[in-house]
């Protein structure tokens, strides 16, 4: 790490002190320096963390862990669970296996099966906040719309938009840290005569935002956009409705699922054999882990499963289904993977149509298409994804000197490890940029992070450090490096997805192996971090 000129901080107190991970000698030493220097007086940072989805209770939980108190989580919603709690859409489930889909440090070992379904998820995360004493620290219904940075003495000044009824507030923090993650914005496209179908009495609503108290039985449903969480809903949707369309740009590659409960027997044996849900988790770390070869431009791996798909798929090419709706005509993996296991049957039903011709506009009750077809509707769901490149856009953001984030990121988000971004000193982000992944659990990056920032802090504290900011060649340095590695991955092959800006810069995924990122987080690097003193000597 670099100190500021004016005001130098001795470097050989920053090295390395073990690991980020959970657990260790490492990190049961920094805790121990942690609470001496709070029993010695030290000021324990102000903390403010945004959103209480895993990220946000993640770092409370570890902060807590590590003897840090002062934080508070702000989250816009009345509950915790952010994803997990704004997706309930019908069989809303986990696509990453229920023992791997779930913190180290907190393990669940009765999950009810092999990929847990949304209530199960959320009551997971509700339960984090009983066990590790978090409810004092939340602070729900509580919208934070501006950041700003205080130059002269490195603190933040966030706005919020309270409750409804109470006035806007302002909360001063040293450290604020962004759990909001990639997909918390819902996207609907801008249809001519969206807004006059829904003046008509047409319903109209997204997968993130599912209208449970519209009953769809013997509606004529529309579903526009056919991704991760329409396979999902659009098998109980067409169960229920009496014809569905299907509106869909492109078409997926949907593997099995192979899910079932787990039985009693095995429910039993992960909670009383020492060490088999551990093992177990692991197992499916490694499988996914090795998932990351067929992200690879040119995979052998990658060849091969997409020849399985198109075999498999090619017989059911008829005069109902068509090559256009079936068949992917990127290659596999440019977009996620997909897993159901009833998927296909599903598209074989005869009430349902697959439409692959451009929605033109939405015309007294029917989506009309690009060849004049006219397609009848009582109700539109979206499944259209989320401004997911957006990032922290709409929160006003402001960093050193008035700089403002957005136009920082005016040609696609970027940060240093997914986490910091030069001359916005004290402000951290989880699941930032270029930490999604197409092949393994998102709670492992998540993990990691936590561990980072988290060191960042107690080392501003045990310094007494007014200002921690990313080096501007460090962060370069990282993005280069990123940039270059996602030119080799599939991803950057001609297909739409969440994953890139629409000029196709990548600025979601993590474009190398996970343990790649677990080695690069392992421990700050002394160079990557310029640190100013509180107060000058
Ligand atoms: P998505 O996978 O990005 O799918 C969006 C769909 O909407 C795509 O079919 C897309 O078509 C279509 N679309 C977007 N804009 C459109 C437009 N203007 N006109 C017509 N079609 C349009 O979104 P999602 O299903 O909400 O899932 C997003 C992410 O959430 C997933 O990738 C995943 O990471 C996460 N998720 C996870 C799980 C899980 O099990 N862990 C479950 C659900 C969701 P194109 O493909 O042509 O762009």
């Amino acid at each position: 790490m670099r100190s500021s000129a004016t005001t130098p901080v001795p470097v050989g107190s920053l090295r390395p002190n073990g690991r980020t991970g959970y657990g260790g000698r490492g990190e049961r030493e920094r805790s121990r320096r942690v609470a001496a220097a709070i029993a010695a007086g030290a000021a324990s940072p102000r903390i403010a963390i945004l959103g209480a989805g895993a990220a946000g209770l993640c770092m409370g939980i570890r902060l807590r862990d590590a003897g840090i108190d002062t934080f508070t989580i702000y989250e816009k919603s009345d509950g915790v669970g952010g994803t997990w709690r704004d997706n309930t859409y019908p069989d809303a489930a986990c696509d990453v296996p229920s023992h791997l889909y779930s913190f180290s440090f907190a393990s669940k070992r009765d999950w009810t099966r092999k990929f847990a379904r949304q209530p199960e998820i959320l009551e997971y995360f509700e339960s984090l906040v009983d066990r590790f004493d978090l409810a004092r620290h939340l602070r729900l219904g509580v919208e934070i719309t501006e950041a700003h940075h205080d130059d002269a003495d490195g603190t933040w000044t966030l706005r919020t938009a309270g409750p409804e009824g109470e006035p806007d507030a302002t909360i001063v923090a040293d450290v604020v840290v962004s759990g909001l993650g990639q997909l918390n914005r819902p996207y609907v496209p801008d249809i001519p005569g969206l807004e006059a179908f829904r003046e008509a009495g047409g319903t109209v609503f997204h997968s993130a935002r599912w209208d449970h108290d519209h009953d769809l039985s013997g509606e004529r449903v529309g579903v526009v956009g056919i991704g991760a969480s329409a396979i999902q809903f659009v098998p109980p949707v067409a169960e229920r409705a009496a014809h569905t369309t299907l509106f869909q740009r492109s078409s997926n590659y949907v593997g099995p699922r192979k899910d079932r409960e787990f039985t009693p027997r095995e429910r039993w044996l992960f909670d009383h054999v020492p060490g088999l849900q551990r093992r177990y988790r692991e197992s499916i770390y490694w499988r996914f882990e090795g998932r990351f070869s067929a992200m690879r431009r040119g995979s052998r791996l990658g060849a091969w499963m997409q020849g399985q798909f198109r075999k498999q798929l090619r017989p059911m090419v008829s005069e109902r289904l068509s090559e256009a709706a079936l068949l992917p005509d990127y290659p596999l993996g440019c977009k996620r993977i997909l897993i159901s296991d009833n998927w296909y049957p599903t598209l074989l039903r005869p009430d349902l149509d697959v439409v692959t011709d451009a929605i033109e506009r939405i015309d007294d009750g029917a989506v009309v298409t690009v060849d004049g077809e006219h397609h009848q509707v009582d109700t539109l769901v979206f499944g259209t994804g989320f401004r997911s490149t957006e990032f922290l856009s709409p929160l006003k953001i402001t960093g050193r000197g008035g700089r403002d984030l957005n136009e920082v990121w005016a040609d696609g988000a970027r940060a240093h490890l997914g986490l910091a971004v030069p001359g916005f000193p004290n402000l951290f982000m989880l699941y930032g940029p270029n930490t999604n992944l197409g092949h393994n659990s998102i709670l492992f990056m998540i993990e990691q992070q936590v561990g980072y920032v988290l060191r960042l802090v107690e080392e501003k504290m045990l310094l007494g450090l007014r200002s921690v900011d990313v080096a501007p060649s460090a962060a370069s340095r990282f993005d280069t490096m990123v940039q270059a590695a996602a030119e080799r991955t599939v991803w950057a092959e001609g297909c739409h997805s969440w994953y890139k800006t629409a000029d196709g810069r990548i600025t979601n995924n993590w474009t190398a192996h996970t343990t790649l990122y677990r080695k690069l987080l392992s421990f700050p690097d002394p160079d990557d971090w310029i640190l100013e003193r509180a107060t000058p000597r």
